[in-house]
């Protein structure tokens, strides 16, 4: 479907619009209200369409995308190869589930397999889910092992691992965790990057560690140099699994395929979602040889799980970020952003407290809360969103060009002076 003209732009500062939340937008946001569940604080605009690091909203009016489908469309919204490989997908068979073999699920675990140096891949459809498979896989390995009463995870202060009741326990923000309980049992969070605590926290029943290499939600904060690499000392030391948490981190974002590449470590299993479908739903665990013997049939299991369309737009995805010159680019943009960010820093050093991120995952903290100049970049045509209360996260598309991430700059300077 060709493209139509949109009715205003955001190329330049002094075309950006104000707010408008007449027409469309607002029409459709009524009708929000009346029917959709009340659990999520949504930005006033309806998105319609998008390309690349550009959506449109109801009323035909542009913005910059920063966030790209919260790290989701990593090669950027309907990236013209996903699209030929998901329409192709959608005239042949969308679904057959497990209890069949179907090609690109296959291609796909190949692909992953290859990129990461883990051995077997299970495919489901989100983030949460990817981290339930590893909780479980902690589990059955450590009785497989011998070890019934080795059942806890152990992982961080402001990390974020999922909505479900196992990984919001394991997420360790108590913000998250109010109001369900009683929470399951097996888990316990010691701060990050602090491995004297991770020592201190590790006992009889210790199962597994569980850790981000940045943390995404809680703030866009990496772990301190050597971290995880302590980590797998530590779990070898202690006959314990390392599960990284990559579901943002993950496929490319951060410069390498998976961020524990910076580390040159291999964990025991890792979890993949966000940019994995480039905005299809789809999740993956993939694990070592010896951890995956444990997941005999039975044990687990998805429906929905590697969906041919989900995967064809994942081995797209696969494809792409695996080639050395795209993991360059986001690196290279990652650092120009980055750098241009903390110039930025210092001209308002009273507003901005840090400009920080690896690769194409950058969060700039405020000395205030982030919300109401997200809003502001908003009303100026860029969207971003908040990670923690006071940091505004970028996660743009690896395809962005260095001219939209020097715009992005000029709006958000103008949205903090406002
Ligand atoms: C987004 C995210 C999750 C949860 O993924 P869902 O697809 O929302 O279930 C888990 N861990 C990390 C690090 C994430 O960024």
């Amino acid at each position: 479907m060709p493209l139509t003209t949109p009715t205003r732009t955001a190329k330049t500062d002094s075309a950006a619009p104000q707010a408008t939340t007449t027409g469309k937008n607002q029409e459709w946001m009524d009708k929000a209200k009346a029917h959709l569940l009340q659990n999520y604080k949504q930005q006033p605009i309806v998105l319609e369409r998008g390309l690349g690091s550009r959506v449109w909203d109801a009323d035909g009016r542009e913005y910059l995308d920063l966030i790209s489908g919260i790290a989701t469309c990593g090669l950027g919204h309907c990236h013209p190869e996903v699209v030929v490989a998901v329409k192709a997908q959608l005239e042949k068979l969308w679904h057959v589930s497990n209890v069949f073999y179907s090609e690109p699920q296959i291609e796909l675990a190949a692909r992953l397999t290859t990129a990461s140096g883990l051995q077997r891949a299970f495919f489901c459809n989100s983030g949460g889910e990817a981290n339930e498979a590893l909780l479980k896989l902690a589990r059955k390995v450590q009785k497989d092992r011998g070890n019934p009463d080795r059942y806890e995870v152990i992982s961080f202060d402001n990390s974020f691992h999922g909505r479900t009741l196992a990984t919001v326990t394991a997420t360790g923000q108590p913000k998250y965790h109010k109001g369900f309980e009683p929470l399951p049992a097996g888990f316990t969070h010691v701060p990050y990057g602090d491995l004297e605590a991770v020592r201190r926290a590790v006992g009889p029943h210790t199962a597994a560690i569980l850790v981000e290499p940045i943390q995404g939600e809680g703030g866009v904060r990496q772990a301190p140099p050597g971290f995880l690499k302590a980590l797998r000392a530590l779990c070898d030391e202690k006959g314990l699994l390392l599960l990284v948490d990559e579901i943002q981190t993950g496929m490319g974002r951060t410069g390498k395929v998976f961020a524990y590449q910076h580390e040159g470590i291999l964990p025991d299993g890792i979890s993949l979602a966000k940019s994995l479908g480039n905005g299809l739903p789809i999740g993956a665990m993939l694990c070592t040889e010896e951890a995956g013997k444990s997941l005999v049939p039975g044990t687990h299991g998805s429906t929905f799980g590697g969906n041919l369309v989900a995967a064809v737009a994942a081995n797209v995805v696969a494809r792409k970020v695996t080639e050395p010159q795209m993991l360059r680019d986001v690196a290279q943009k990652g650092e120009y952003f980055l750098s241009r960010l903390r110039e930025l820093q210092g001209r308002l050093p009273t507003v901005i407290k840090e400009a920080r991120g690896l690769g194409l995952l950058v969060g700039v903290e405020l000395f205030q809360d982030a919300a109401p100049f997200i809003a502001k970049c908003r009303e100026l045509g860029m969207l971003v969103n908040a990670a923690g209360e006071k940091t505004i996260r970028f996660a743009p598309a690896y395809t962005v060009a260095n001219d939209d991430l020097d715009h992005g700059v000029r709006i958000l300077e103008r949205a903090l002076k406002a």
